[in-house]
């Protein structure tokens, strides 16, 4: 099979009939085998039913649908984990993204290598409250992956080589950092297309501004697994070693403070009235906690399922 189109949705009733109509009518002038995995994130509306009677007409059409609102990442990895195309497209159910784009998506991966391709909607028709905020976090995300080639990571509308989404797993609001996600497993041909971005027709969207502080911790935590996740002890190990320099240092400053004061009737020094005091007694109590912290890192790792699961590129 050539294309799997994964589709997330929730509350998407009004976009489902036309936005199907229009990935058929694609798939079919190019003559592409395909699949539709449309993903029903618990939506409260009529999708699941729409999404039943178009299946009706259309047995390349596959639906999974979840009891609950679990969120994009999740319906996202369940999609992944059904997909079976040569090529993996996922695209928003809102009609903001153009299905005309496939082909050429298509293209990249298939016959220009790239294992990723990233939509790029570079004139957009959002609000300015969203662009703006947008811009700041790419820039960020750009930073702190490495993958300085690309403009928006969060674009709904992105191709893969079918190993790369088996290889990934989406979770809790990740799907902001697929690229990183693929970087991170040893992805790296990572591509860039410019696509044609429209204005919500129906609904509303489904995040609020609290996606901007959720995005930057969640690129926070990737930074930290990616650099840290399996070797805890190197970050808490250093910072403890660090409290505990500190601590020594001060209860050196302690000690030769009490010695002048001993050696000297005109002067007397109390140790607990000291700063030095207390800046020794928490940079110890800190640098214990880091070293425990470390520990505890350690053993939860040794004992994680993906301690030892590395991406092999080649087998003979
Ligand atoms: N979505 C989802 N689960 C959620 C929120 C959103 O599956 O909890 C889907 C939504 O139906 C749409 C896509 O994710 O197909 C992108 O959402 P939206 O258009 O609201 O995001 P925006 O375009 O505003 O970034
Ligand atoms: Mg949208």
């Amino acid at each position: 099979m050539d294309i799997s189109v994964v589709i997330p949705l929730y509350n998407e009733a009004e976009s489902l009939p036309e936005l199907t109509q229009w990935i058929e009518r694609v798939m079919r002038a190019g003559g592409y085998t395909y699949e539709i995995i449309f993903v029903n994130d618990g939506s409260t509306d009529s999708s699941w039913d729409v999404i039943r009677s178009l299946q009706q007409s259309n047995p390349c059409i596959h639906g999974i649908s979840f009891a609950r609102n679990y969120g994009k990442s999740p319906a996202l990895n369940t999609g992944f984990r059904k997909a079976q195309g040569d090529v993996v497209i996922t695209m928003d159910a809102d009609l903001q993204d153009s299905p005309d784009e496939i082909p050429g998506l298509y293209r990249m991966i298939t016959e220009e290598g790239y294992d990723l391709v990233s939509g790029w909607k570079k004139k957009r028709y959002d609000p300015l409250s969203k662009t703006i905020p947008t811009k700041l976090f790419n820039a960020t995300a750009r930073r702190v992956s490495g993958i300085g080639n690309l403009h928006d990571f969060n674009c709904g509308l992105k191709a893969y080589k079918n190993k790369v989404v088996k290889h990934i797993e989406v979770y809790g609001d990740m799907h902001r950092y697929i690229p990183y996600l693929a970087k991170n497993a040893g992805f790296t041909k990572i591509g860039e297309k410019v696509v044609q971005h429209q204005a919500r027709k129906y609904g509303k969207t489904k995040f609020g501004l609290d996606r901007f502080v959720n995005g930057y911790l969640d690129l926070g935590t990737l930074w930290f697994q990616s650099k840290f996740g399996v070797k805890p002890m190197h970050i808490f190990g250093l910072l403890g070693s660090l409290m505990f320099f500190l601590g020594f240092v001060a209860t050196f400053i302690i000690l030769i403070l009490k010695c002048v004061a001993l050696c000297s009737s005109s002067y007397d020094f109390y140790v607990t009235n000291s700063v030095y005091f207390y800046l020794a007694l928490t940079a110890m109590v800190i640098g214990t906690q880091f070293f425990l912290a470390g520990f505890i890192g350690e053993l939860i790792t040794r004992n994680s399922v993906e301690r030892n699961s590395y991406q092999i590129s080649e087998e003979f």
